[in-house]
């Protein structure tokens, strides 16, 4: 219709083109594996990632072509991460925390090009190279990626193509399968950038510094590559070291108010503080994510830091940010005790995706905080299949994305996780959450982990069991573990038995490997009184 509004490609070079053009002085701070710090800005950075798109075009590479880094947060990464994605070429992020042959597989599938890597990688990938023959050129972050740039013009013309464009590929770890790669375009992560700014989800600004923990090889960064340019945040970025020790430092020295990244980098800032008696003078907010957020962080950052906990819910499929539990009007009302109990919820969504849940046959369920379902979600954010069509249609016929994840939703649109679809525990044909019964079990004085698996029953179908890892010099029974779960858990919940494990694994970002764990108990029998 004549007169609409002007027609032009959400492209992503426009979030960096904005930060050096209005907010050019704000810095990027980066720190790497040897402790020394490099300050650059936006304008400079987006000088460089012009460089690196001409160094890119140089060797050929163009739209489409797929160009891999696998490195820390650090200023060259942000750089080669803009001159891809300017021209057109894909950003394809590498998990250096995966198996070998895992990353072998991922390059060969996504057909990388050329990697750009953080030295600390070089034994990985020399290691990998003589199975990866699409790979023509490694080029390491360090004076090896400034000489490549260095004498390329600062001048380039970025963007000018369709924002359905692919941008950036990132493989899910694949706890089941080979990992599946997540295709994001420039429209996706331009929309997924403009939510995530909602003040009613990571609500940065020009006045935030912003500390970037979560790795930029995972799950897109939650979107913070883009979100913070885009507002003009400082932006410090902390390289390979995340003990509490170095990111306390890094907060402090650089007085960062805002930071985002999963529940264990937390654990290890807050056990630093308790150990050192540090504080916090300068964050105010963090965002919490990945895994469930336990109370007591919840509690501690804001009694004893007075730092808000926000957490949000999302996968590499979503972006990743969907969910985020900020309080709505009727929240905020109530005692910050009473508020607590939302905060321990995924919470509500974010406007610009929908969810829903839906039962095994695919029947919509109610939102009554009780009902378990599978939960789905739809948008311009969310995944429509995966890369080379790996895994198959994902889609119900409403268009909703299955996550794997089983939650309830509650009248007031509070989302809440209950566990992943693979894991819950299907019992008499009831669901059971493993997740609830592991987060009780872990809190009895003896245990360091704990993780609760399925096991085949002859009338139930399946019944929980309880793996525990214990202390160090602690000793525990089966008994005391049971009566410790007495009276919080329904009868019917509670594990039939429980086993010691010298270890309970983790996979590549720091969640409990249950796919592992079943394999090592697939001879495990329950107890003959148990089969009743
Ligand atoms: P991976 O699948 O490799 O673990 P993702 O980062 O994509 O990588 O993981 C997404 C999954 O993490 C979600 O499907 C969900 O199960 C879990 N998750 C993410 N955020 C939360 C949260 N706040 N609480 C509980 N689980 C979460």
């Amino acid at each position: 219709m004549q007169g609409l509004m002007q027609d032009i490609p959400l492209t992503l070079d426009r979030i960096i083109d904005h930060a050096a053009r209005w907010h050019g002085d704000r810095e990027i701070v980066s720190r790497d594996a040897e402790g020394r710090m490099n300050r650059t800005t936006y304008a400079a950075a987006h000088l460089r990632a012009k460089q690196v798109s001409n160094a890119l075009r140089a060797l050929g590479v163009g739209m489409g072509d797929r160009v891999a880094t696998m490195g820390w947060n650090g200023y060259r990464h942000f750089e080669a991460w803009y001159g891809a994605v300017g021209i057109g070429a894909v950003l394809h992020t590498l998990n250096p925390r995966l198996f070998p042959e895992q990353i072998a597989y991922i390059i060969n599938h996504a057909e990388d090009r050329l990697i750009l890597a953080d030295p600390a990688c070089r034994p990985l990938i020399e290691q990998l190279l003589p199975q990866c023959p699409t790979v023509e050129r490694v080029i390491w972050f360090d004076e090896d990626f400034d000489a490549w740039i260095a004498g390329q013009p600062a001048e380039c013309a970025w963007g000018g193509f369709d924002e359905r464009t692919a941008a950036g590929l990132c493989y899910t770890s694949g706890t089941t399968g080979n990992p599946k790669g997540v295709l994001y375009g420039h429209r996706s992560n331009y929309l997924h950038c403009l939510m995530t700014l909602q003040a009613d989800a990571l609500a940065l600004s020009a006045r935030d510094t912003v500390l970037l923990v979560t790795p930029m090889y995972h799950a897109n960064a939650w979107g913070v590559v883009y979100s913070a340019p885009a507002v003009g945040a400082k932006l410090v970025l902390p390289g390979q070291r995340m003990d509490g020790a170095s990111v306390h430092e890094l907060i402090e020295t650089e007085g960062v108010t805002y930071s985002a990244a999963v529940p264990t980098v937390w654990q290890m800032l807050l056990t630093h503080l308790k150990e050192t008696g540090g504080k916090l003078s300068t964050l105010q907010r963090v965002t919490i994510g990945g895994s469930a957020v336990p109370e007591s962080m919840i509690r501690t950052f804001r009694d004893d830091y007075g730092v808000d906990v926000i957490q949000g819910w999302g996968m590499t499929e979503t972006s990743p940010l969907a969910t985020v539990s900020i309080p709505d009007a009727r929240v905020a009302a109530l005692s910050d005790e009473t508020q607590l109990a939302y905060k321990l919820k995924q919470g509500r969504l974010i406007c610009g995706v929908d969810l829903k849940l839906a039962d095994d046959a695919g029947r919509t369920l109610p939102h009554d905080g009780k009902t378990f379902g599978r939960l789905m979600v739809k948008g311009p954010t969310i995944a429509s299949g995966y890369f080379r069509g790996e895994g198959g249609a994902v889609l119900d016929a409403e268009g909703f994305f299955d996550t794997g994840d089983v939650s309830t939703i509650d009248p007031h649109g509070y989302m809440q996780i209950t566990d992943r679809a693979k894991d819950v525990i299907k019992s008499g044909g009831e669901w059971i959450s493993s997740i609830e019964v592991e987060n009780l079990a872990v809190g009895h004085p003896a245990a360091e982990l704990c993780a609760v698996i399925g096991v085949a029953h002859p009338k139930w179908d399946e019944r929980p069991v309880l793996l525990v890892k214990l202390k160090p010099g602690q000793d525990a029974t089966r008994e005391d573990f049971l009566a410790f779960l007495d009276g919080k858990i329904a009868r019917w919940w509670t594990p039939d038995d429980v086993v010691f494990v010298d270890d309970i694994p983790l996979g590549a970002t720091g969640k409990i490997d249950k796919k592992l764990l079943r394999q090592r108990m697939a001879d495990y029998r329950l107890p003959e009184s148990e089969k009743a």
